[in-house]
């Protein structure tokens, strides 16, 4: 149930709604929007006298959250998330379009570093690794865990670039939060739902990628997992879903954008190295996606795919990289972007 408070509402008679509110047993969120404030109520709303609530001074209306995801739904709170990222305080969700690009894993130092200039200088905004990975088979690199978020760090020092990268687990949560400027959720564990409760208290913005067999509803309420423990910075990831489909590793959706942003109000951001896994046809899903209404990119890039230790068939060069941003800022000043 929403509670849309007048325009003019004093934080007094918002602040008397959610006593009311926390009467009948409902938690309360408040959201103060530019003209008005709104309280969503979570919770059995059987017991609740909506009357009593509609008659509180300032009270506008109370309307019921049709959505099964309340907090991360548009009716709930229709203007967009804004989410400032890294040192630079990028505003993922505004009009401009934020680049995330970096190999699949955090390999070693001199690779890592090089690759966080790269992508600096062909103007992403982000660096992204897997320091602890997820990988298919317990026989493939598992990642340079402790040390690569060390190597991480540095390399945001040197660059002033954000760090986007994995936590695989509840364990790995606090070193990885510590050190993350994004907390990526991964597609295998977009329901594994102590680490999405835990996420909600880890302090920094959560990249929640979707599950590959995961329906839009079903990652939506992964988001509110996250937001209902308290942390309201979730940018979604469409990474592809697993289709009968072969010619791609996974099949890259990208309608789930303009659905997702009639649905909710969270940053959404394409993955089209996993979404294809397949380097050529990377730069294009890039600009379909931007030409879709994407905030943002999660790209991985080697400086060496050939010999990268994961997903070097998906992984563009820092070269590919640079040549394709011409293109992408095109398309996004097309669609009212910046980049
Ligand atoms: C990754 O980003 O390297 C990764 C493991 O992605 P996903 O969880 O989408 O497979
Ligand atoms: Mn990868």
């Amino acid at each position: 149930m929403i509670v849309v408070m007048k325009p003019g509402a004093s934080k007094a008679q918002v602040q008397h709604v959610v006593d009311l509110v926390r009467e009948y047993g409902l938690k309360d969120h408040v959201i103060y929007g530019t003209d008005r404030t709104v309280v969503a109520c979570i919770g059995d709303k059987r017991m609740v006298d909506k009357g009593a609530i509609e008659n509180a001074p300032m009270v506008e209306r109370v309307m019921p959250i049709l959505a099964p995801y309340k907090m991360a739904s548009t009716e709930v709170k229709p203007t967009r998330t804004v989410i400032p990222i890294g040192p630079k305080k990028f505003a993922f969700g505004s009009q401009a379009i934020g680049v995330i690009a970096g190999p699949c894993a955090v390999e070693n130092r001199d690779q890592l570093l090089r690759t966080a200039e790269a992508v600096s200088a062909a103007g992403a905004i982000g660096i992204r690794g897997g320091a602890y990975k997820p990988r298919t088979s317990p026989y493939s690199f598992q990642g340079l865990r402790e040390e690569g978020l060390r190597i991480l760090e540095d390399a945001r020092d040197a660059t002033g670039l954000a760090i986007a990268t994995e936590a695989i687990g509840v364990e790995e949560l606090g070193p990885v939060a510590e050190v993350a400027d994004v907390v990526q959720i991964g597609a295998r564990n977009m329901q594994h739902y102590p680490l999405l409760e835990a996420a909600g208290g880890c302090g920094k913005p959560v990249m929640l990628k979707r599950g590959p067999s995961a329906k839009l509803d079903e990652w939506l309420l992964a988001a509110e997992y996250v937001i209902n423990g308290g942390n309201a910075d979730v940018i979604l990831c469409e990474r592809g879903i697993r289709t009968f489909e072969e010619y791609t590793r996974n099949t890259l959706p990208l309608s789930v954008v303009p659905e997702l942003r009639e649905r909710t109000h969270l940053p959404i951001l394409v993955d089209p190295s996993h979404g294809t896994g397949h380097a050529h046809l990377v730069p294009a899903m890039c600009r379909a996606a931007i030409a879709a209404g994407a905030d943002g990119l999660l790209l991985e890039v080697h400086t060496d795919p050939e010999h990268a230790l994961s997903d070097g068939a998906q992984s563009i060069t820092p070269v590919t990289l640079m040549e394709m941003m011409t293109s992408l800022k095109r398309i996004a000043s097309a669609v009212g972007r910046t980049m």
